[in-house]
């Protein structure tokens, strides 16, 4: 900016006064570079307060814009219900109600089925994988596309790794013991289950434990380990299986009022962006991290049982997963249909990779090496 206009400016505010040499003096801190305006932004979250990983990620974030902006953008967040309701952050923040929301895409199908592609498809992409399809893969292009109508614009901002299929109270040995089972998890994994006969319901995280108890539902999923232990579902039920072919690297999303987003400064627009990210870095770090030790804690202090689904009622899950990308590539929704063909482009791309390179070295590391052995 020239002296000259930087003068003008700042003299209009009183804060600049000019010395008997021309020197500008200033008599109250200098007016920040780019704007004077301090903006107050709402972020409603689907996460009870205080849960470990989703709920404190996104108030790490929030203290994150906030503290990197030096509070011109200050960011308060909102637990589930203290504003709106838990599944209404989307609904929040396309009309206003709130200019960020912190949740998972998929909860919000009702609008595009192409929401369910950034959190998680059943049998589709691992954590590491998605974040490439969406920041090098031509993801966030598709994803843009499909929330600029709702005025949204969206970001990965977390991951919870691969998550626990759940708890179910009864085995599961064949595909027929899904029957009748009262379920809660949402998705396209709600799809599947209902289509093998279950009863699926999809109840925010923090109304799970009360319906296990009372018995409404029969079982449930909700994350993985860490955030299962802290809800308690291992009092209601024993048996805890894997895999969570559901959700294998489930992205949370940091959603922002795309109107509101447009408008600010290049400087905290890139704030917004990079906070998302390292939200996104942190929390991945933090399931990976906390995520053995409290499954230990489950099976040790509190004799929870693991299993595995049987090959059988796996392959009956995979093959309604592939029903319902072929009926939606038959349907009428143009962007879905785009972001399929995107993501299953770079599935079919990256899975050539990952498959010579992480899942070989995940069956070498179970040979009977000493390294790692307790001494
Ligand atoms: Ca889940």
């Amino acid at each position: 900016m020239k002296r000259r206009s930087f003068l003008k400016t700042t003299a209009a505010g009183g804060a600049i006064a000019a010395s008997a040499t021309g020197t500008a003096v200033a008599q109250a801190p200098a007016a920040p570079a780019v704007s004077t305006g301090r903006l107050e932004w709402r972020m409603v979250t689907s996460w009870p307060k205080g849960l470990p990983g989703v709920g404190t990620g996104a108030e790490k974030l929030a203290q994150n814009i906030t503290q990197m902006s030096g509070g011109r953008l200050t960011v308060r967040v909102f637990a589930a219900g203290e504003l709106v309701p838990a599944l209404q952050c989307f609904d929040a923040v396309s009309n206003g109600t709130a200019e960020m929301g912190h949740d998972a895409s998929y909860y919000h199908l009702s609008k595009s089925e192409g929401q369910a592609f950034f959190t998680a498809f059943p049998f589709g992409l691992s954590a590491g994988e998605l974040t490439g399809w969406v920041h090098h893969g031509g993801g966030q292009a598709l994803w843009d596309e499909m929330n600029a109508p709702f005025n949204v614009k969206a970001f990965l901002a977390g991951n919870t790794g691969c998550q626990m299929l759940g708890w179910f109270r009864r085995e599961i040995n064949t595909v027929d013991d899904l029957k009748g089972l009262k379920f809660r998890t949402p998705g396209n994994q709600a799809k599947i289950l209902t289509r093998l006969g279950a009863s699926v319901v999809q109840l925010p995280g923090g109304e799970i434990f009360p319906a296990l108890q009372s018995g409404a539902i029969d079982g449930a999923e909700w994350i993985g380990p860490l955030n299962d232990l802290a809800l308690g579902f291992h009092q209601v039920a024993k048996f805890y299986y894997s895999p969570g072919y559901h959700e294998p690297g489930a992205g949370l999303q940091l959603m922002v009022n795309k109107q509101r987003y447009d408008a600010l400064p290049a400087d905290l627009k890139a704030i917004v962006a990079v906070a998302a990210q390292a939200a996104h870095d942190d929390m991945y770090a933090e399931y990976t991290a906390k995520s053995g030790a409290a499954l230990q804690t489950l099976v040790q202090q509190h004799g929870v049982q693991l299993r595995t689904l049987p090959r059988d009622v796996l392959v009956a899950c995979g093959q309604q997963a592939n029903n319902i990308l072929v009926e939606l590539m038959d349907g009428r929704d143009e962007v879905t249909k785009k972001i399929i063909s995107g993501y299953l482009a770079y599935r079919n791309a990256v899975i050539p990779w990952t498959r010579v390179a992480e899942q070989a070295y995940f069956t070498s590391r179970l040979l009977p090496f000493p390294h790692g052995r307790r001494a």
